[in-house]
């Protein structure tokens, strides 16, 4: 009896070990993982971006709100050039590509859990597969890398040097036409109001 108590002490020890909410890097090629960066809310970021299977594969590039890569942007009237005003935060909603396209509690980041990640990691060059981009280090030691993946409007441009991944944020501010992105290029890094039609990349949290 007392063996079977070890035992299963053990085996608890092995699975708390392959608890997926405590990774601080990938494990292994089944992607996408949930990587523990040690931040103060708990917020754990994927290690590859929405359409990418590996972590330095640029993936997908979406027009804000939608959930699939799309020349048309759904959320524009062509007759007013009107925006279609879809809510202050999609994360979490049928607009999130995050959570529409991989489920579970993924979602896209909001505009805070980016301040959040630009406020408590290190951020610096780095290079994946010979594939330019960022890697960002939590204060547990915990990395994830960005791939410099550029941005689509028409083509895709700026790859190699600059990162644009969207939040779930909606700018107020905006004409309505506005969401706000982490941007990294050169040394500078910042999260910042764009345009919702410009295709980004995603990468997806769980809160
Ligand atoms: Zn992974």
């Amino acid at each position: 009896m007392k063996k079977h108590i070890i035992l299963l002490f053990v085996l608890c020890l092995v699975l708390a070990g392959c608890d997926t909410q405590t990774l601080k890097r990938c494990p292994d090629e089944n992607h996408p993982h949930m990587i523990d960066l040690g931040l103060p809310s708990g917020t754990k970021w994927a290690c590859c971006n929405v359409g990418a299977s590996m972590p330095e594969e640029f993936g997908g590039y979406y027009a804000w709100g939608e959930t699939e890569e799309n020349d048309e942007y759904s959320f524009r009237n062509n007759n007013t050039g009107k925006y279609v005003y879809i809510g202050d935060d999609i994360s979490g909603t049928l607009y999130d590509v995050a959570h529409v396209q991989w489920g579970g509690s993924w979602r896209m980041p909001t505009q805070s859990q980016i301040e959040e990640l630009m406020k408590y990691c290190t951020i610096k060059r780095a290079t994946k597969n010979k594939l330019p981009g960022r890697l960002v280090i939590g204060s547990n030691k915990g990395s994830i890398f960005l791939p410099a993946a550029g941005e689509k409007q028409g083509r895709i441009f700026s790859f190699a040097n600059y990162g644009k991944f969207w939040s779930s944020t909606f700018a107020h501010d905006s004409i309505g036409d506005e969401a706000y992105n982490f941007a990294f290029y050169y040394s500078v890094y910042n999260c910042s109001k764009s345009s919702r039609l410009i295709r980004r990349s995603v990468r997806p949290v769980c809160p």
